[in-house]
């Protein structure tokens, strides 16, 4: 079967791929077993100088590859030119720090010696989506190389242009050539891979229906798993907010990606006392955000990444309108051939409704009603999902402890939206996830924290 790029401002194909065979497969795990055993042992160094190389092929072919998101998934130019600008900053930061973060660590005890060490694992498999396609791959690969590890990476079906883009950008900064690979298969082929003897080790960034899937078949074969799944992340507005700011930050947060970022603000629970006037600043503010081509200048918000994922957006706001919602703005589909969707705010959701209870994974807001701060939280938490969330207060030490103390899950922020940092660690609780990406937490992930004890 073919995989398919479809340009989604048009719904012009633009290039199917032929899907590797069986026997290519094969050979991408045997070829990655062998470079594993050559670039374990190679000095961080020298991993380091060609992780910089492949920062510097990045920053290069920085205008084109944005140009390759924007036809592929939609993503606006300029937004696109930041992912690859973030991807090579993150190499770099990998580059100047992995081999302290993997140092070894002395341990007193009656030995004469121990310590910690941490011994690369081999092959990993990462299957990743489109909505970010070079950085969530970067931000596995980075570090995961320069532990010593090899990637093969099984990319989202509509960004193939992309996955082979990344595997020549390690190809032209020097990596041996199956250190990092990009096998062209379809999720139905994710199964064989990882229990394939080659294959250590699985990462997925996807959706909370796909990761359970893959842990259930590593956990079959007892391999180690990173997840990073769905989310609908809460922002909480308090009495006591400063409204522009709040209403400024949730829209950019709402807005991120077209909407579709896992970290992407989804359900805004708002203090009763200053709802109408943060509802009056937030359609405001949603509104002014331009849609259109994503090849031209300005535009903020492309079309969904597929014409289905447009729909099902969509069918979720119809889902939460007949459950009682209210629309202030957008709603409907934009006529034409793309896959556009309007910026949408909807208010008086609850529990029980989709925009509360499911992820909505384009530029739907949902508003949602508190009495008090007990309350705004309690909702914030009732979810499934549990992978950012934030919190608006002139308070800052009241911020701090309900980001601190109060919110579950991975990523708490007061009076700024969720962002990945590589100083920082990534990740999910509850249905988002399990383990974390970036920061020394990231590349310990996939290693054997190894115990040596010298009598
Ligand atoms: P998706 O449909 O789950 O696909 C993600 C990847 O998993 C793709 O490569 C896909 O391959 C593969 N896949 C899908 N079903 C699978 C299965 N049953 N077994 C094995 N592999 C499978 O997700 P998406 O639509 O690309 O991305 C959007 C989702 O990703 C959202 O839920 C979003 O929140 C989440 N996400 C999370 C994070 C995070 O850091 N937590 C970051 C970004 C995105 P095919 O394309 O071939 O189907």
């Amino acid at each position: 079967m073919a995989l398919r790029s479809v340009n989604p401002a048009s719904g012009e194909l633009l290039r199917e791929y032929r899907e590797a065979s069986e026997s290519e497969l094969r050979n991408v795990l045997l070829e990655s077993s062998c470079a594993f055993a050559g670039w374990r042992t190679t000095p961080f160094a020298v991993r380091a100088e060609k992780m910089r190389a492949a920062a510097d092929r990045l920053d290069a072919r920085k205008d084109e590859l944005a140009r390759l998101m924007a036809l592929e998934m939609g993503k606006p130019l300029l937004p696109g030119r930041a992912e690859i600008e973030k991807c090579a900053g993150t190499c770099r930061f990998y580059a100047d720090n992995a081999e302290r973060f993997l140092a070894d660590e002395a341990v007193e005890t009656e030995a004469s010696k121990s310590f910690v060490a941490y011994n690369p694992l081999g092959p990993v498999l990462a299957v990743m989506p489109w909505n970010f396609p070079f950085w969530q791959v970067f931000r596995f690969a980075a570090p995961a190389l320069m532990a010593g590890n090899v990637g093969i990476l099984k990319h989202a079906s509509n960004v193939s242009g992309c996955a082979l883009a990344i595997e020549d950008v390690f190809r032209e900064a020097g990596f041996p050539e199956p250190a990092f690979r990009a096998v062209l298969v379809g999720s139905d082929r994710v199964a064989s891979i990882i229990e394939a003897p080659a294959v250590k080790a699985v990462t997925l960034t996807g959706s909370t229906p796909a990761g359970q899937s893959v842990a259930a078949r590593a956990g079959a074969v007892l391999k180690k798993t990173v997840l990073e799944l769905g989310g609908s992340d809460p922002y909480v507005v308090l009495e006591d907010a400063d409204l522009e700011l709040a209403a400024e930050t949730c829209a950019t947060s709402r807005l991120i990606n077209s909407g579709q970022s896992c970290i992407a603000a989804k359900r805004f629970i708002v203090l009763e006392p200053v709802r109408r006037r943060f509802e009056e600043l937030f359609v405001e503010k949603m509104r002014a955000r331009k849609m259109g081509d994503p090849l031209e200048p300005g535009v903020d918000l492309g079309p969904l990444a597929r014409r289905d994922l447009r729909d099902s957006v969509h069918e979720q706001v119809e889902r939460s309108v007949r459950g009682g919602a209210r629309v202030l703005l957008g709603g409907k589909p934009a006529d034409g051939k793309g896959a556009f969707y309007p910026a949408t705010v909807l208010t008086d959701v609850r529990k029980g409704m989709a925009a509360f209870d499911e992820e909505v994974f384009g530029p739907v807001a949902a508003v949602v009603p508190a009495r008090d701060e007990d309350e705004a939280i309690r909702l914030a938490n009732d979810s499934p999902f549990g992978l950012g969330a934030a919190v608006f207060t002139r308070d800052v030490a009241r911020g701090e402890r309900i980001a601190a103390r109060s919110l579950e899950a991975g990523n708490c922020f007061v009076n700024a939206f969720v962002r990945s940092d590589p100083r920082l660690p990534f990740g999910g609780v509850k249905e988002s996830g399990y383990g974390r990406e970036l920061s020394h937490f990231g590349i310990r992930e996939f290693v054997n924290v190894k115990t040596v004890y010298v009598k």
